[in-house]
C-alpha cells in the first residue's frame, strides 16, 4: 500500500486524468438550467438595444433650457414603453414613461416630480444635466461581447441573461452516464423488512440523488453481496458508462472484494488519503472506464464523493471548476486533532460561529443532514473555542 496522500495531492492526481468527454447538444432555453455551456455565448445585440428612460417624466434637450429660470416647452409627443418615438422637435418636450425609447434630439429625461404640466405645456426646471435618467444603449451588454463562457454552469440568473439577448436554443453538454454499485451482504433496500444483521442501503440513494441533481444518467447496478464473482459481473455491466462508482469493500477485510475485482478487470490505485472520514479511496479503471471505489461508511462516501468524485465528474461534463471557497469562521467547539489525518468536521453555523455535531463518527449520516458545512481540522492542530477554522459550505459543494 502506498504512502498517505494529502487531499489536495489526491484531487490534483485525479483531475490530471480528466478531460471533457461529454458531447454537445442544443436544448431549449427552458431546459438549460443547471446544464453546462458547450460554447461561448456571444451577444448579437446591445442590451438595452437603444437609450431608454429610467423614469416616468419628460424627454427634453438641455440646450432648449434657460440656465437660470424655468422654461416652457410644448409637449410634442407621448412615448410609452414598446412604441417607437419620432425625432424630438426643437424647443419641445416629449412625455415619456419608464423603459420607453429616448427620441432622437433629446438628451435628458426630467422626472415628472420635478416638473409642472399646464395643458400641453411643460414647465421645466433649469438645472438638468445631459444624460439625466437615460439608460444608455448597451449599458448591460455590448453587442459582440462574450456573455457567458464555455464550461459555465447555468443558474437561473444566467437563463435570464440568455433570454435578454434573445437566445432560444442553448449549446450545452450532453449529460454523462454514471454507473453505481453498493457492496455489502448486509445491505437491504428501503421498503424491505430488515432482518437481524442487516442495514438499509443508504449510499445507493445518496449517490443517485447527487447524480440526478446534475442531470446525469444513472446505470443503477444496485447492490451486490460480498463475493468476487458477483462483484466482477456487475462492474462489467457498468463499463458502458462514463464513470463507475462503488461504495464499500475497499478496506483490508477478508470480505472486501472490490480491489480484487477491479484488478482483474482493469487497473487499481488504492490510495490511503490523509483524511477523516474517508480513507481508503480506490481510483482506477475498469476497461477504459474510470472507476472510484468509495468507502462504505456513509459519511465517508458523502465526503469523498464531494471532494474527489464531484470535481472529476464536472470535468468530464465540460464544466470549468474552481477550488471550493473556504470561509473563515470562529469555532464554537473544542476538538482534538488526529496526528496524521486532516479531519472534515460536520458543522452548523449558529450566530456566525461554527458549531460541531456531537458525534463525528463516519457512520453517523445524520451529521451530514444537520450540517451546513465541513470545517477542515489540520492534522496535529487541535481546535479550541475561539480559534479560526476554514469551512467548506455544503451549499457550495453540492451543485
Ligand atoms: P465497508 O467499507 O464495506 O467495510 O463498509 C464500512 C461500513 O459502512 C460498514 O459498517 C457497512 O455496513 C457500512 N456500509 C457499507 N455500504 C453501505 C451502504 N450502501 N449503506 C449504508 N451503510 C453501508
Ligand atoms: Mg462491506
Amino acid at each position: 500500500m502506498s504512502e498517505l496522500l494529502t487531499v489536495d495531492d489526491a484531487i490534483a492526481a485525479i483531475l490530471a486524468t480528466a478531460s471533457t468527454v461529454a458531447k454537445l447538444e442544443h436544448v431549449q432555453l427552458d431546459d438549460a438550467s443547471q446544464r453546462i455551456l458547450a460554447a461561448d455565448i456571444i451577444a448579437a445585440i446591445n442590451v438595452p438595444p437603444a437609450d431608454n428612460s429610467a423614469m416616468d417624466g419628460y424627454a427634453i434637450n438641455t440646450q432648449d433650457l434657460s440656465s437660470t429660470e424655468t422654461t416652457r416647452l410644448p409637449i410634442s409627443q407621448r412615448i410609452t414603453a414598446g412604441t417607437p418615438p419620432v425625432t424630438l422637435a426643437k424647443k419641445t418636450a416629449a412625455r415619456i414613461f419608464t423603459g420607453a425609447e429616448i427620441p432622437q434630439g433629446a438628451n435628458a429625461v426630467v422626472m415628472q416630480e420635478r416638473c409642472e404640466q399646464q395643458g400641453d405645456i411643460l414647465i421645466c426646471p433649469s438645472d438638468i444635466a445631459v444624460g439625466n435618467n437615460i439608460r444608455k444603449q448597451g449599458q448591460d451588454i455590448q453587442q459582440h461581447a462574450t456573455v457567458l463562457k464555455k464550461g459555465h454552469y447555468c443558474q437561473p440568473q444566467d437563463i435570464g441573461l440568455l433570454a435578454s439577448i434573445g437566445i432560444a436554443q442553448v449549446p450545452v453538454y450532453r449529460p454523462l452516464t454514471v454507473a453505481i454499485l453498493s457492496t455489502g451482504s448486509e445491505l437491504v433496500e428501503p421498503g424491505q423488512p430488515l432482518a437481524a444483521g442487516q442495514i438499509y442501503n443508504s449510499n445507493r440513494f445518496l449517490l443517485k440523488s447527487f447524480l440526478k441533481r446534475q442531470h446525469i444518467n444513472i446505470i443503477d447496478l444496485k447492490s451486490v453481496e460480498d463475493s468476487l464473482g458477483a462483484t466482477e459481473h456487475l462492474l462489467t455491466q457498468g463499463m458502458q458508462a462514463d464513470c463507475i462508482i462503488s461504495t464499500g469493500g475497499v478496506s483490508v477485510g477478508d470480505e472486501d472484494y472490490i480491489k480484487q475485482a477491479v484488478k482483474n478487470l482493469g487497473e487499481l490505485n488504492l490510495w490511503r488519503i490523509a483524511m477523516k472520514p474517508g480513507k481508503p479511496l480506490a481510483f482506477g479503471n475498469i476497461g477504459n472506464t474510470p472507476f472510484f471505489g468509495l468507502p462504505g461508511n456513509p459519511v465517508s462516501a458523502f465526503t469523498t464523493f464531494l471532494l474527489f468524485v464531484q470535481p472529476f465528474l464536472q470535468t468530464l461534463q465540460g464544466q470549468r471548476i474552481e477550488k471550493p471557497r473556504q470561509y473563515r469562521l470562529t469555532a464554537d467547539f473544542t476538538m482534538k486533532a488526529n496526528p496524521i489525518r486532516q479531519e472534515y468536521i460536520r458543522i452548523k453555523i449558529i450566530d456566525d460561529k461554527a458549531v460541531a455535531f456531537s458525534n463525528q463518527s463516519s457512520g453517523v449520516l445524520s451529521s451530514t443532514s444537520w450540517a451546513d458545512g465541513l470545517a477542515i481540522m489540520q492534522a496535529k492542530q487541535d481546535i479550541s473555542i475561539g480559534d479560526t477554522v476554514n469551512v467548506l459550505l455544503l451549499s457550495d459543494l453540492i451543485p
